[in-house]
């Protein structure tokens, strides 16, 4: 690997297709698989990661966003691509790029079938979304059947999926929760099966929910986010999973701070014995948010931990390096294989989605193969 001179992340394919490989394991082997590549492919590149995906087999993708779709039908993706949080104002671009809407509500279905019947289309795929108690988005279960009816009424849409997600798949202290979700959402799939005449698909699980309850609820297809990137949240899972991307830097100034000196913004950091600090080309506008200083986070170097010191900055941060033999222009972890997304994000209180979906546009992608 050729050496790191700059902030990069770094994104591993041969990580992503282990992963691919790893949940897919776990279903069945004619269940659909939909990789979830919202976010840029949850901070990765959605470009990069998502032709490699279509490579493997994936069946199916989903974005948050209309825009994130078309992006992807730019970039070459021909599997079908579910919208999961479209706006009506989008909903010409959605039927323009052959996307699929997930529909929420009866406002959404009533405008998307109107565009659909302006376009002239037939049997438009569209995915009904049922809400069975995370309180976001989707239909209630008790009006399912009054739903087929009016879905019935438009021929240019027909439903090619319901579905729903859980609220707390990872933790099994819910275990009830789930369950009773999915006692939910299984007799909303069968009022409107029988109500639409014919059998639309059925998706729930995300990834916590295919390392959960893979026996009890992976009906034809199951969508996969945060596993394929590497991260199963709970340690026991992570194992069986590697993380696809690495964030890293390098030092550009050690600097020995005598005690009684201050580092960073508002001296929030007092050396209280001399200390040797290391500033970094990486700040909050990258995506490493200001609860990661004061010591919550640290970054890795030589093996060695070093905590983060003072305010994050907007485009640096320093760390503490007091003990650690490096030099200027040497390599430094922020979180990869050894230190993951999710021990650091723990660190700070937060969970792995959150820190490897924040790292900014910024900073440079590389590949690795
Ligand atoms: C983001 C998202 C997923 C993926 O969840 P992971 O926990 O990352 O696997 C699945 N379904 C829906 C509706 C989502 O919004």
């Amino acid at each position: 690997m050729s050496k790191v001179r700059e902030t990069v992340l770094e994104i591993d394919l041969g990580a992503l297709e282990a992963n691919y490989r790893y949940l897919r394991s776990r279903i069945a082997a004619d269940t659909k698989f939909l990789a979830v590549v919202k976010a840029y492919a949850y901070g990765s590149s959605s470009q990069q990661v998502a032709l490699k995906l279509q490579e493997l087999g994936a069946d199916y993708f989903a974005v948050a966003y209309t825009k994130e779709g078309m992006a992807l039908r730019a970039a070459g993706i021909t599997k079908p691509i579910l919208v999961l949080h479209p706006l009506p104002v989008h909903f010409e671009e959605i039927i323009d790029n052959c996307l699929e809407p997930a529909l929420y509500n009866h406002k959404v279905l009533g405008e998307f079938a109107e565009v659909a019947t302006q376009k002239n289309t037939k049997d438009y795929p569209v995915h009904i979304k049922f809400n069975t108690g995370l309180n976001r988005l989707g239909f209630d279960q008790e009006g399912a059947e009054a739903l087929a009816e009016v879905i019935l009424g438009q021929s240019a849409i027909k439903v090619r999926s319901v579905f729903s997600h859980l609220a707390a798949s990872e933790d099994l202290a819910e275990e009830a929760f789930t369950l009773q979700q999915i006692d939910t959402f299984e007799l909303a799939a069968r009022q409107m099966t029988k109500a639409l005449g014919y059998t639309p698909m059925r998706h729930m699980l995300n990834t916590s929910g295919i390392l959960n309850y893979a026996k009890r609820a992976q009906y034809e297809m199951v969508r996969s986010g945060i596993g394929l990137y590497g991260f199963g949240n709970e340690l026991q899972y992570d194992l069986d999973l590697q993380p696809v991307v690495s964030l890293k830097s390098v030092i550009s100034q050690i600097h020995h701070v005598p005690e009684g000196q201050s580092v960073g913004y508002n001296r929030k950091y007092q050396a209280h014995a001399p200390v040797k600090t290391a500033t970094i080309p990486l700040g909050h506008a990258d995506g490493i948010s200001r609860i990661y200083g004061n010591k919550k986070g640290f970054l890795t170097i030589k093996g060695k931990r070093a905590p983060i010191i003072g305010n994050v900055c907007m485009d640096m941060l320093m760390v503490d390096i007091t003990g650690i033999d490096c030099e200027e222009g040497d390599e430094v972890l922020v979180f990869g294989k050894e230190t993951t997304a999710a021990t650091l994000a723990a660190a700070a209180g937060t969970i792995s989605y959150e820190l490897i979906t924040a790292i900014s546009q910024r900073v440079k992608r590389v590949i690795v193969d």
